[in-house]
């Protein structure tokens, strides 16, 4: 892929790179790995002074590791980092560069005043107090009021905001964001963007990561798109809009080894299988249908088509009759080898419980004592895991599930279910109502799910999803289904969505299937 932003960018140069003026941050093949998990693969970026360099990539993608190098928080395996065309030392890092991390990264014990303060200035000593200018950055970001509380007796917002006052106060040259804004109000975040756009203007370097298309479009320069801990493309002028950022997100997260070839082309087995299948009052009926291991099928159709309720019946939560076979169990047991994400969040969450409890709500044996009691510690720790696995975004697993976005709130839905080890997911429109940032992510997560050997059968609404999350689709129409379309076939989502349309003007128009019971 050729970087779309930068015309000058010669073809021996990597993606990400800008020629070389030795001014700015210049990230040379950075690799990285954590055991056998390979975060950054050659990663290569630049940043000049003056711009706002966006960096966007699905959840595990690496960003939050390229922040951590350059701030000298982790080492990088191998690659360079050139700083004005020098070599990236400790010195360098002393003489500015800060970052503001997504979960803010300071000392609970300490007043928020102290925390703008501690280590940054040697020769103060704490009991001074911040001077005028401190002060004043405290007012500027409505934290003033809070300046004797104690940070961890404030809201996260606040936190997040004397993180970002920590950064800035040290007027440092290179400016990292990683999601800094994601506990503030819109309004706050406004505020903290006129601030970035004046760091740049000013010379600075400023590199900001985010998963909010909206705001890389509005308020950076460039956006480098980085996936599987590579730099893909680099987008700017008229090719940085949302739906080319997500189409890239996408693009990244379908995976380069699956290329149109549906697994259901390879020999991953058979984990469900539906045979004679047919609703118990008639909404469909002569199913026969098939997942493989590693493979997301999804089922369209209009309401009352029957492709809502074919779904649901998957799990066990629509009567129907025939053979489910689920990983090699039918019957009762080929239910239990499901877990099942209902469309209305409502109904999967609990919403009166933590993030955590929410997580490992279903996991009785594995947080329960032997006398039965919640072990509330393992609870948290079991939540923590499956946070940080995906992606999902809170400050602690121990806020209440409403505090989350709707986005993070089906990523917690469905990490639910996942954590439950089933064979196959069943879900029913698995983002309605979630942001396109954060619909890149669930399709990832669900690639991610899949590509462990597992299946996934959902119900969509849009072809957007079913182009960029599905192998295969079939389409059901009155009761009626049709054979899978392969996904990979179609160029684009125009092309799918003609094809579907087609199924389902032909689909009406066929006898309908030999039905159970009562006609639809
Ligand atoms: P992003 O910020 O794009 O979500 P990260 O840089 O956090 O991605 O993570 C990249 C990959 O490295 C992910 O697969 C993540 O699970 C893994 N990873 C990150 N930090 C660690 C760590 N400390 N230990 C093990 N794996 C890690």
């Amino acid at each position: 892929m050729t970087a779309a932003s930068d015309p000058a960018t010669s073809a021996d140069q990597p993606v990400g790179l800008l020629p070389a003026d030795r001014c700015g941050v210049e990230v040379r093949d950075l690799s990285k790995r954590y055991g056998d998990t390979v975060a950054l693969d050659r990663l290569s970026v630049s940043a000049r002074p003056g711009e706002v360099l966006g960096v966007a990539g699905p959840n595990g993608a690496g960003k939050t590791t390229m922040i951590k190098i350059l701030a000298d928080e982790v080492a990088a395996d191998s690659g360079e980092v050139l700083i004005d065309g020098e070599p990236w030392t400790p010195s360098i890092r002393a003489r500015g560069i800060a970052v503001v991390h997504q979960e803010p990264q300071l000392f609970p014990n300490l007043t928020v005043a102290e925390n703008l303060l501690v280590g940054r200035e040697r020769r103060r000593v704490l009991i001074h107090g911040p001077n005028g200018d401190e002060r004043a950055l405290m007012e500027d970001l409505g934290i003033a009021r809070f300046a004797d509380h104690r940070l961890g007796s404030v809201p996260l917002a606040v936190q997040q905001r004397t993180e970002i006052a920590r950064a800035l106060a040290d007027e440092p040259r290179i400016l990292l964001f990683d999601e800094p804004n994601s506990a503030l109000t819109e309004e706050e975040s406004d505020d903290l963007f006129r601030r970035i756009h004046r760091l740049a203007e000013s010379g600075h370097v400023v590199i900001l990561v985010s998963h909010r298309l909206s705001e890389l479009v509005a308020h950076t320069d460039r956006v480098a798109i980085v996936v599987d801990g590579r730099c893909t493309t680099v987008l700017d002028g008229a090719h940085l809009t949302e739906d080319r950022i997500a189409r890239e997100l996408v693009v990244g997260a379908r995976g380069e080894g699956r290329s149109g070839a549906s697994p259901a082309e390879t020999d991953g087995g058979v984990l469900v299988a539906l045979e004679g299948w047919a609703h118990g009052r008639g909404r469909f009926g002569g199913v026969e249908l098939d997942v493989r291991e590693r493979e997301v099928v999804a089922v369209v159709g209009v309401e009352g088509s029957g492709a809502r309720e074919l779904v649901r019946s998957v799990a066990g939560f629509e009567g129907a009759t025939g053979r489910l076979t689920v990983a090699g169990e039918t019957g009762r047991a080929a239910a239990r080898r499901t877990a099942y994400v209902s469309a209305d969040r409502q109904m999967s969450l609990f919403p009166n419980l933590t993030v955590a409890e929410n997580i490992v709500a279903r996991l009785d044996r594995e947080i329960a004592s032997r006398a039965g009691v919640l072990r509330r510690g393992r609870a948290v720790a079991l939540g923590q895991d499956a946070r940080d696995r995906f992606g999902i975004k809170t400050g602690t697993v121990t806020a209440p599930i409403g505090s989350l976005s709707g986005g993070n709130q089906q990523k917690v839905a469905i990490a639910a279910a996942i954590v439950q080890r089933p064979a196959a997911l069943v879900l029913e429109e698995p983002t309605r109502g979630v942001d396109v940032g954060s619909k890149a992510e669930i399709y990832g997560l669900l690639r991610r799910y899949a590509d462990d050997g597992n299946a996934v059968l959902m119900f969509c609404t849009e072809d957007a999803e079913v182009f960029e999350a599905a192998d295969r689709v079939h389409v059901v129409s009155r009761g009626s289904v049709s054979p899978a379309i392969r996904v990979g076939d179609h160029a684009d989502v125009e092309s799918l969505a003609g094809e579907l349309a087609r199924l389902e003007e032909h689909g009406a128009r066929r006898p309908q299937p030999p039905i159970d019971g009562s006609a639809p």
